[in-house]
């Protein structure tokens, strides 16, 4: 009976892990997307709604269309690699909200925000996409979910439906929020750790290269978000133990690999 019980668990857990398409680790994901995504999206609405939204500038397009490349690589990237439909749920989304804060952040679902204040450091459309390959690549690889403790999801868990509906669970949508980078908001900033940043640096260098940025440029972006910040780093990034040289080393060694990977995707001039 012992025995029954136990691989019953493990079967338990092994469906509620989830493989990252990038690294073919097993990740732990006890909140299905079906029942993040709406909680999300919900958030997001609720954040454009009491934040001053930029339309029509050539910065607010400039988003759109880096996320819009950023988008279409990672589909692409997810697809050659065997996992079409990774991401059916997504309803990407791009917007360049008027605010002084350093930061960017991507929502499950593809839901992205970018603060004007980051422009300044961003300085080229390839440097938004450096930052936008990294802010995707935490969303793609479930760092948020991975981000809430193990009670805060279940709890999550058991008012996610009633949420999506309803959108009364205050508490609730701040949890979500909060682990999903709505954090400053709520006066609240979960970091990420050291791997999740590692490896969203990883895997955004090369969604940037496959979208036809040129990756070598991720390394310069850091070196200025490490000049710019005078040894303060903004808010996303404050939480990244990697230090700023072990991440510029690791991006400037990891931009040839960027570029033979796009290659293979037929991309071989980059912007
Ligand atoms: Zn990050």
């Amino acid at each position: 009976m012992r025995k029954i019980l136990a691989s019953l668990s493990i079967l338990l857990l092994m469906s509620c892990g989830a493989t990252n398409p990038f690294t073919g680790k097993k990740t732990l994901s006890l909140v299905p997307n079906s029942q993040i995504l709406p909680m999300a999206f919900q958030q997001y609405n609720q954040f454009l709604g009491e934040n001053k939204v930029v339309k029509g500038t050539s910065d607010a397009e400039m988003i759109k269309r880096v996320g819009q490349k950023i988008a279409k690589a990672s589909e692409r990237y997810l697809n050659a690699r065997g996992y079409a439909g990774y991401l059916k749920d997504y309803r990407w989304e791009y917007n360049l909200v008027q605010d002084e804060t350093v930061n960017a952040w991507c929502m499950p679902g593809g839901k992205i925000v970018f603060y004007t204040g980051i422009l300044p450091i961003a300085k080229t459309e390839t440097g938004i996409a450096a930052i936008m390959g990294h802010e995707v690549a935490h969303a793609l690889a479930n760092h948020g979910q991975q981000r809430m403790s193990a009670g805060k999801i279940q709890q999550v868990a058991g008012a996610a439906t009633a949420v999506a509906i309803s959108g009364k669970d205050q508490q609730t949508q701040q949890i979500v929020g909060t682990a999903f980078g709505l954090g400053s908001q709520f006066g609240v900033m979960l970091p990420f750790s050291r791997s999740h940043e590692t490896e969203a640096d990883e895997i955004g260098i090369l969604l940037m290269a496959i979208a036809g940025y040129n990756p070598d440029e991720a390394a310069e972006l850091w070196k200025r978000m490490k000049t710019n910040s005078g040894g303060q780093a903004p808010p996303e990034f404050m939480s990244t133990h990697p230090s700023s040289d072990t991440r510029i080393a690791n991006l400037t060694a990891w931009a040839p690999g960027a570029k033979a990977e796009a290659k293979k995707f037929g991309v071989t001039t980059f912007k």
